[in-house]
């Protein structure tokens, strides 16, 4: 059963680590930044911060992590880390030969404007992925565990967390973001997808109406369909906009509607072919209509 801590208490840990974003991102741009390595110590001292709570006061004792789960998180979630890095520095390299870069906008207002677009291109591939089809197919890795932990951010399956990096970098990269706000946006982006799937108790009490939390998105994992909205996470504005926002209890089950449907979360060879499962036979199918000498 969930904690009545989580209705009575601050979330501390969270709040703490959105109060220190503006000084890792000063000190980052302080010791002239390195991306790679600011954005990976602030990866670090997120999930330790927030896996130490997990165990100090977890929002629901039969979610605690254990080796299992934390061998199955590391492996998939350290290979994601790679694709995430490789995704932006791809997109990085093309907005430098092709687009012109520069903007007039004063800093803080970049980061506001970084922050929303982000937020939106995120917003709009994780809706779509909830449609029935092959987005679906792909996203559906994150959501078959039946517990929400810290780790679990990273449960997914690689081409999620590229097309996830690239509706969050492409956006900013469009509208020609300095470095110093995209850097804001990702640190932001890297605190609000841990802390929102964190298994610890405390509340965000009015702040959910103005930033993602673990108590909105534990919504969006329920088993139950109709608390399954906040498909936001850093933000739930756009989840405001559009009308999906939910407020609630925390759900008494999270995981997919119908697991029978798909492999266990721990089959992971088999969650990586899930996507590919039905593009053969499509394929197929398409060469047999416009060329049948060459589907024989
Ligand atoms: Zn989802």
């Amino acid at each position: 059963m969930a904690s009545d801590v989580t209705r009575r208490q601050w979330h501390m840990p969270h709040l703490m680590l959105l109060g220190l974003l503006p000084l890792a991102w000063y000190a980052a741009l302080a010791s002239g930044f390195a991306a790679a390595a600011v954005l990976g110590t602030w990866l670090t001292l997120n999930l330790a911060v927030l896996m130490l709570a997990e165990k100090w006061r977890p929002h629901r004792r039969e979610w605690s992590w254990d080796r299992h789960h934390l061998q199955r998180d590391g492996v998939v979630g350290g290979f994601n880390v790679v694709v995430d890095a490789a995704t932006g520095a791809a997109l990085a390299a093309l907005a430098v030969t092709w687009m012109p870069g520069g903007n007039p906008w004063s800093l803080g207002t970049q980061i506001v404007v970084g922050l929303l677009a982000a937020e939106l291109g995120s917003y709009w591939v994780h809706r779509w992925s909830h449609a029935e089809g092959w987005l679906w197919r792909v996203h559906v890795t994150h959501h078959l565990p039946d517990r929400l932990t810290t780790s679990n951010a990273l449960m997914a399956h690689p081409i999620n967390a590229m097309y996830d990096k690239a509706a969050k970098l492409g956006p900013l990269l469009i509208l020609g973001l300095s470095p110093e706000a995209v850097l804001a946006v990702a640190l932001f982006g890297i605190t609000q997808a841990l802390a929102t799937h964190a298994n610890v108790a405390g509340t965000m009490g009015p702040l959910n109406w103005i930033v993602g939390s673990a108590e909105l998105h534990r919504l969006h994992h329920s088993t139950d369909e109709t608390e399954a909205g906040n498909f936001g996470t850093a933000l739930p504005i756009w989840d405001q906009v559009f009308g999906t926002y939910r407020r609630g209890d925390a759900p008494t089950r999270v995981g997919v509607f119908e697991p029978k449907r798909y492999p266990s979360e721990f089959e992971i060879q088999r969650l990586l072919r899930l996507p590919f499962k039905q593009v053969g036979p499509r394929f197929a199918e398409v060469i047999k209509r416009c060329c049948p000498m060459g589907a024989r």
